[in-house]
């Protein structure tokens, strides 16, 4: 499989649809693209899309997350924008925050990111329910889609007890 044109034709379902049906940037100042240094999260495989399309305003490196797969540990990508991108080429991370997918019980769902409760007022206040229902839709089914792949399902296990550690300080 070519991840990268799979992860191209998902980015699509994020296109036109965004958390909620309305500007949210405004009640924040765009506090998720401030371009500082916490980067965002490439999921396994997203790289490729970045190697394909060559944009010049993200820089890509090793992250310190690491998750096992095929008997070696595997190292995460993560993206760095300076708070500027091509809204069509932004990446999966910054087309569902500030929901994220979770294991649950060998069960994919979405959670809010408990990483995003410290800088975004969607996240601080909405429950599941109140995010609107396409793209809650969209998040999930691409989660579901993408964790038919093994690599993706064993990332997916260690990144779900990342967010455990996370959620311990962000209720
Ligand atoms: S931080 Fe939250 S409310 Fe602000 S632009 Fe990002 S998603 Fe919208
Ligand atoms: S890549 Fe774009 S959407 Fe993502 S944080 Fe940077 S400016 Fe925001």
């Amino acid at each position: 499989m070519n991840s990268a044109y799979l992860y191209l034709q998902l980015y699509r379902l994020f296109d036109d649809i965004t958390p909620v049906p309305a500007d949210c940037g405004a009640l924040c100042d765009k506090a998720c693209c401030k371009g500082d240094e916490g980067g965002m999260y490439l999921f396994p495989g997203e790289e490729r899309v970045y190697s394909l399309l060559k944009p010049d305003w993200i820089r890509i490196e090793e992250s310190d997350f690491t998750y096992f797969y095929n008997g070696e540990r595997k190292k995460l990508k993560i993206a760095f924008c300076d708070g500027t991108c091509d809204r069509y080429q932004r990446p999966l991370a910054c087309r569902i925050f500030p929901l994220t997918p979770y294991l649950e019980e060998g069960r994919i769902t979405v959670i809010t990111d408990p990483r995003a409760k410290a800088v975004c007022p969607l996240a601080k206040a909405l429950l599941n329910d109140d995010y609107d229902r396409t793209f809650r839709k969209n998040v999930k089914n691409t989660f579901v889609l993408l964790g038919k792949n093994p690599e993706f399902r064993a990332f997916l296990a260690e990144y779900s007890a990342y967010l455990d550690d996370f959620g311990r300080f962000y209720k």
